[in-house]
């Protein structure tokens, strides 16, 4: 009976979602005295498969079928039932990124498992199986009791600190019982925007609001974040607006971001908002409106109009890197 974690990869890359769901799903099994299993989809190293074990898992079922390259979701669903029927898992693990919160849920329909989806805490099994997840934007919390016989939890990112050891997982290779008529869905093309750095994954990002007024003073932002090497995002309206990509948006809807630095930059500092980036570890935010919402959130606050602290911030930094 050994705990079942769905770790991510991309482009052959375990994703580091993926390591912290492993190091998660490592502490339940340990918790529950019992080993943990990474499954892994698609192409990927055995070198970078065995490094799973520095994070927790003892094996790594690995499925290197090509036409797993990519996520497809009702064959991957098909396809963790499966190891988890193999493995005898109770408990499944999951990121609560895109990718887990698109499986999570039809694999809990799929086992008749209950589900935790954005789980901020280690499950409590002194009475149950209670784990805790944010609600209402964070606003409040919900202890939930899962009772079903197979339980399910999808982690939220960037929540969970990890750290390496040592030990390199033992991997197995896994066939899966899938034939080409399981494919219903063809990704024809993916789209990978070069050069930056991935937002779950940084450690300071530059965001802006509407309160930069369009997307041709972005580059006033990216000037700012090349000085810091970070990486950029977005309020909502920005992205719904069409300024910035959809995946920038960071939010209750969109990413949730858990950086060392997250600048804020004419943003008002909405619950919505604030539901997705208030993990981050220091909070600066710019904004000509000195009763902004985001203020109360912050650690340090600039009240000034972006268009003329920004650039002053940006030479800053410039001077002081040199
Ligand atoms: P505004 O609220 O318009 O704020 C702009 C800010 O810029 C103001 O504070 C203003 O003082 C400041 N400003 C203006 N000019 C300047 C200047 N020259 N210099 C400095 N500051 C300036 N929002 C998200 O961001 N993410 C989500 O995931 C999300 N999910 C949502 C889900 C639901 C169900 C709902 C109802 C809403 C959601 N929203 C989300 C929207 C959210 O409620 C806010 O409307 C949104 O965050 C506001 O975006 P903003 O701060 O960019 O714009």
């Amino acid at each position: 009976m050994s705990i079942l974690i769905f770790a991510d990869q991309a482009q052959g890359k375990i994703k580091k979602s993926a390591l912290e769901a492993v190091q998660y799903g490592a502490k339940v099994a340990e918790q529950l005295g019992t080993t943990a299993t990474a499954l892994v989809l698609g192409p990927v190293e055995s070198a970078e498969l065995e490094t799973l074990g520095y994070y927790g898992a003892q094996k790594v079922l690995h499925a290197s079928d090509a036409r797993l390259h990519e996520v497809e979701t009702t064959v991957y669903t098909k396809i963790i039932a499966e190891a988890a029927g193999k493995e005898g898992s109770k408990v499944i693990i999951f990121p609560s990124n895109f990718d887990g919160k698109a499986l999570a849920p039809r694999l809990s329909a799929r086992l008749k498992a209950g589900l935790v989806a954005g789980a901020i805490s280690y499950p409590d099994t002194s009475n149950g199986f209670v784990v805790k997840k944010n609600v209402f934007s964070g606003k409040a919390f919900a202890n939930v009791n899962i009772t079903s016989e197979v339980k399910i939890i999808a982690i939220m990112p960037n929540t969970f600190a990890i750290s390496a050891g040592t030990n390199k997982a033992t991997v197995e290779a896994f066939t899966p019982a899938i034939n080409d008529a399981d494919f219903k869905v063809k990704v024809i093309r993916t789209e990978t925007v070069s050069g930056e750095v991935p937002l779950t994954e940084a450690e300071i990002i530059v965001s802006g609001g509407r309160g930069m007024k369009g997307p041709e003073n972005w580059g006033m932002l990216e000037d700012l974040a090349k000085a810091l090497g970070a990486a950029t995002a977005s309020s909502r309206p920005v992205a719904d607006a069409g300024w910035r990509p959809h995946h920038e948006h960071v939010g209750q809807t969109g990413l949730t971001v858990r950086p060392n630095l997250y600048v804020a930059i004419g943003i008002s500092g909405a619950i919505q908002h604030l539901a997705g980036v208030n993990g981050s570890k220091v909070i600066v935010v710019i904004n000509k409106d000195p009763e902004a919402p985001f203020f109360k959130a912050a650690d340090y606050g600039i009240v000034g109009d972006a268009f003329d602290v920004v650039p002053k911030l940006t030479e800053a930094v410039k001077k002081y890197k040199q």
